[in-house]
């Protein structure tokens, strides 16, 4: 059975980019909601009872047919949301560097032409999704974006950065402004831990 991970700072600490009642909701109600669904439907799939969440979003095709949507949004949901908490921090105002900036630099030419790459990425993603940025399978890094709660990794990616651009993520406080969100989110990007996400998927 999932649990919904502690945030790793408090409900306002990401203010103001993103408001307190955002969060709170977020985690408490939708990433919840997530996890409950997920454990409900895995209670029809006891082969995959005990797996992580990344083996379950990367091998949906081993889900039994009839909970395998089930799986795919909530579990998707659980996977996506875990990592986006970490990615954030009220610390997030630096830059990448180090091996990180290097490969940044090597897939996109240098951090503004990402930086535009990503939020291009989000604010064009029609209705509800995720942006990545990822790792692929040689190694260098890649933008892209998923529809509903779908994740890079049930495209044979590893996500490293994410960011979530449903309206629940942003409503409340810039309304139908996503293009301000975007913006706002690259004040709140731990980059260290997206290093460190690097180093794991290496
Ligand atoms: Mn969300």
């Amino acid at each position: 059975m999932f649990t919904l991970p502690d945030l790793p700072y408090d409900f306002n600490a990401l203010e103001p980019y993103i408001d307190a009642r955002t969060m709170e909701i977020h985690h408490g109600k939708h990433h919840q909601a997530y996890i409950n669904n997920l454990n409900k439907a895995l209670e029809k799939a006891p082969a995959l009872q005990g797996k992580t969440i990344e083996e379950i979003v990367r091998h949906l095709g081993s889900a039994p047919e009839e909970v395998r949507t089930a799986i795919r949004n909530h579990g998707g949901g659980h996977y996506n949301h875990s990592l986006f908490w970490k990615v954030m921090s009220p610390n997030g105002e630096g830059q990448p560097t180090g091996v990180l900036l290097e490969k940044i630099d090597s897939a996109f030419g240098n951090f503004d032409a990402f930086k535009n790459s990503f939020s291009n990425a989000a604010i064009t993603r029609f209705g509800s999704g995720w942006a990545w940025l990822s790792v692929d399978n040689g190694g260098g890094l890649v933008v892209t974006s998923t529809s509903n709660q779908d994740t890079a990794a049930m495209d044979g990616l590893t996500p490293i950065l994410g960011i979530d651009v449903w309206e629940h993520a942003y409503y409340l406080l810039y309304q139908n402004r996503r293009p301000d969100y975007v913006d706002a989110f690259w004040n709140v990007i731990d980059w260290e831990r997206v290093s460190k996400n690097l180093e794991s998927a290496s």
